[in-house]
């Protein structure tokens, strides 16, 4: 995602060489190729899906990248997972990562962890990050980086394998369903096997793993349409590709209405405050804030309101700006005593704050998210693109 509070590294003369492909692009150029580098990146597992996306990924020019993997490179995963070489057989996967990944592109920062996702680190580690990869092959893990994803935030690029078949999708994106929303909870233990046991062709992982690092650099750059709201299913058989709609589930255990803090306790327990990781300085203010807080476009707002969803809409202008005009149902709570309104929020309700331009709201939101109050986004443009978009007659103040 684009990363609004620091400005992205500049290119030396190295990259302008490695990168010349994408410099020609308009859609990345130099800017694009910039945001490239200073992103951050979370890849739960190097395996067969996190393997083909590390190296795209580091080969794209990704600034950080973050593999988690608890497990040692065996002689029968080589068949798939093309990151490691028969030689790293017996080494750590993270290991076999960094150091091919540091060949494939010395510009990349590479950082192993040699653990398994858990609910003690799994907040932190997505929070830290931009987006996630979820390369993972267990319902528990999947569903572990689903739910951080959603307390944290961050888009959950999902792929998974399947003997001929593979799916991707990007969840928890904003305004997006996530995986809950289409599976809401993982099967029972020994129903569905895994690929160790039910095998998978090894190219497939592959294409997956390849549609989840192109959804990545996208989210990055924030270009094209992203794989939100659609399931892409790949049957590797008869070589078809389909797209199944995945609609917001408002009744979704993960990030349906009143469901967050149930469900998502024992990792929210760890929550960050906005603008988590090594960004700079703490407090509200335009620095630190923007990082961590989703926003929401206003069509996907104005889709979700007309459908009825409970959202409850916080309107942080001043008094004389809220006279003017406002959204139908929105509260006020101005960003000038914000701090008085804070505590008076319900952490399990979705909120969306706005204001005129979409800068005070990220503040705000920023306060309710240090706050506990998990779901929370602002509208991006805030109502003067709400004007521009959805209704011309409102006053803007
Ligand atoms: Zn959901």
């Amino acid at each position: 995602m684009p990363r609004p509070d620091t400005a992205p590294p500049p290119l030396d003369a190295d990259d302008q060489r490695r990168y010349a492909r994408h410099l020609l692009l308009p859609e990345v150029g130099a800017a694009g190729q910039r945001r490239l580098k200073g992103a951050r990146v979370l890849l739960v597992g190097v395996g067969g899906l996190g393997s083909p996306a590390a190296l795209y990924l580091a080969a794209a020019g990704i600034g950080h990248l973050t593999v988690v993997d608890p497990d040692v490179v065996d002689a029968s995963n080589l068949q798939r997972q093309v990151l490691h070489g028969t030689a790293a057989v017996g080494r750590p996967k993270v290991e076999s990562a960094r150091d091919r990944l540091a060949d494939l592109n010395p510009g990349v920062r590479v950082d192993g962890r040699a653990v398994r996702l858990d609910r003690g680190n799994a907040l932190e580690l997505v929070a830290a990050h931009d987006v996630v990869v979820d390369g993972t092959d267990s319902f528990p893990a999947r569903y572990l980086v689903n739910d951080a994803c959603v307390a944290a935030g961050r888009p959950n690029v999902h792929g998974s394998v399947f003997r001929f078949d593979g799916q991707a999708s990007v969840f928890a994106a904003p305004g997006g369903p996530c995986y809950r929303c289409l599976h809401p909870a993982p099967p029972p233990p020994g129903t569905v096997p895994a690929c160790g046991e039910a095998g998978v062709l090894g190219v497939l992982p592959g294409l997956i793993g390849l549609v989840q690092a192109t959804e990545v650099v996208k989210l990055v750059l924030g270009i094209g349409e992203p794989l939100v709201g659609r399931l892409l299913v790949v049957d590797a058989l008869g070589m078809r590709f389909r797209e199944l709609r995945i609609p917001r589930d408002p009744a979704c255990p993960a990030c349906g209405a009143g469901a967050a803090r149930g469900l998502l306790a024992e990792v929210a327990e760890v929550a960050a405050p906005p603008g988590p990781g090594p960004g700079p300085g703490p407090g509200p203010g335009p620095g630190p804030g923007p990082a961590a807080i989703a926003e929401i476009d206003a069509r996907t707002l104005a889709a979700r309101l007309a459908r009825g969803e409970p959202i409850e809409l916080v309107d942080v202008r001043e008094l004389h700006e809220w006279n003017a005009g406002r959204l139908a149902g929105a509260r006020h709570a101005p960003l000038s005593a914000f701090g008085a309104f804070v505590g008076s929020f319900d952490p399990s309700r979705e909120v969306v704050v706005y204001c005129r331009s979409g800068v005070r709201s990220l503040d705000a939101a920023g306060q309710l998210l240090a706050a506990g109050v998990l779901r929370v986004s602002s509208l991006a443009g805030g109502l003067r693109r709400w004007a521009a978009e959805i209704d011309p007659g409102i006053r803007v103040g």
